[in-house]
């Protein structure tokens, strides 16, 4: 089976291309990229006017399976990855039971091989049912293919079993991704701490919550040579300590989400529980200094943290909702949106942190539209502009804040190991 997708503009972070190419895949792989490709194919795809990147890798998604299906399963999880151009995503490990032993983690990427849509990693919680108080199977987790470990939902609390865990990372030659959160600073708060949240009538949650844990994330990081990850960056100052880590040498990387580099607490205007988020909506410095972190590289990786819930629970209200909103099918536009069409990113750093930068960082070999490299790729319309549509997500979960805002970007077509797994002819018209 031969593939040939014709005119597109191929950025390839990888190779540095950035130019009007051909492609030509055979069953799986890239076999030649050139800027005319004569020979006959299966199937051709007229990619003119589009983007051709490589397949979007998302770190940071939480697909409920197993045990909390009415969210999100496997299936329904990437297929709406697939719809949002990932080719490969990171499952969370908090789930019911938690991802703390190779049989779970097996369970996970079988289902996800026998749907066949995309890659699927499962990450591995770092202790025992995230409850902090031992070390879960580390090593039994990442010989059944654990990318990396993370307590996402949470911090690890205990210093020093962090400490062991990271140890043991470094040794495995894998990342702990750290969801950063001092829980006892925390005090039931829901939104950002500021005037607006409490003229609301919201608790606040402070940026100490978060940047605490930063520091000593890093510091620990430092002493035992782990490869440090920060999920969800939230606050100007996460950006500062990156920066100042990465001078020191210290291997630490750091992901930012759409809603936290758009959105601010002020954005909230009613009891909306889809504008109720765990680090939450912080103020204009903060997303100003993610935006400026981003452009210049000191933060690596967008993200998602792609949280569905059921419209039943998100209608609680913020104070008793559950945190967390939906995010894979409307990063690409946002990004592009936001970032690309403002001058923040150009369309080169969009593929690096949504595809080249994840894959580097989780030893991947992934990310690249190189001749020889499996052909996971997005094809992105970069002309077309649109309102978001909820009722339109593959995703069970509809909790967005998004729903309706004007965005500019559309995926067309994702393709995973030579196959098309989605394209936008399969949406609901
Ligand atoms: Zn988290």
């Amino acid at each position: 089976m031969t593939l040939l997708i014709k005119n597109g503009h191929v950025i390839d972070p990888d190779t540095k291309a950035d130019e009007v190419m051909d492609l030509l895949i055979e069953d799986d792989t890239i076999v030649k990229r050139d800027k005319k490709i004569e020979e006959k194919a299966d199937k051709v795809i007229d990619a003119s006017g589009l983007y051709v990147m490589p397949g979007f890798i998302d770190m940071h998604v939480h697909l409920r399976d197993p045990g909390q299906e009415a969210k999100e399963t496997v299936v329904t999880g990437s297929k709406a990855a697939a719809r949002g151009g990932f080719t490969t995503i990171l499952a969370m490990p908090n789930t019911r039971p938690v991802v703390d032993n190779p049989d779970v983690v097996q369970y996970v990427h079988q289902k996800a091989k026998n749907l066949g849509a995309i890659h699927v990693l499962q990450v591995g919680a770092i202790t025992k049912g995230q409850k902090g108080e031992e070390l879960a199977d580390i090593e039994g987790m990442v010989a059944a293919g654990s990318p990396a470990i993370s307590e996402d939902g949470k911090s690890v609390m205990n210093t020093k079993l962090l400490r062991d865990a990271m140890k043991v990372a470094a040794r495995l030659n894998i990342p702990v991704l750290s969801h950063c959160e001092d829980i006892n600073l925390v005090e039931g708060g829901v939104v950002n701490a500021d005037d607006h949240g409490k003229k609301m009538g919201f608790r606040g949650i402070t940026n100490s919550v978060e940047d605490v844990i930063i520091a000593r994330d890093i510091m620990v990081a430092n002493d035992t040579k782990a490869s440090l990850h920060l999920c969800h960056c939230s606050t100007k100052d996460s950006v500062k300590m990156v920066a100042l880590a990465k001078q020191e040498g210290i291997h630490v990387t750091a992901e930012v989400c759409p809603h936290h580099f758009i959105l601010t607490s002020d954005d909230i205007v009613s009891d909306d529980a889809n504008y109720k988020m765990n680090p939450p909506l912080r103020t204009k410095a903060d997303v100003e200094a993610l935006k400026e972190g981003l452009k210049s590289g000191i933060m690596d990786v967008i993200s998602t943290d792609h949280a569905p819930h059921t419209e039943e629970e998100k209608s609680a209200g913020i104070r008793r909702a559950p945190f967390g909103i939906v995010g894979l099918e409307t990063v690409a536009a946002l990004t592009y949106t936001e970032l690309v069409l403002e001058k923040y990113l150009t369309p080169m750093q969009m593929a690096e942190k949504m595809s080249y930068n994840p894959s580097k960082i989780l030893g991947l070999d992934k990310g690249s539209l190189a001749v020889g490299k499996k052909a996971d790729i997005v094809l992105f319309d970069p002309n077309v502009t649109y309102k978001i549509d909820k009722t339109k997500f593959w995703s069970k979960g509809k909790n967005t804040p998004f729903d309706g805002r004007t965005v500019t970007g559309m995926v067309k077509t994702t393709i995973v190991d030579g196959r098309v797994a989605y394209d936008s002819k399969m949406d609901r018209q």
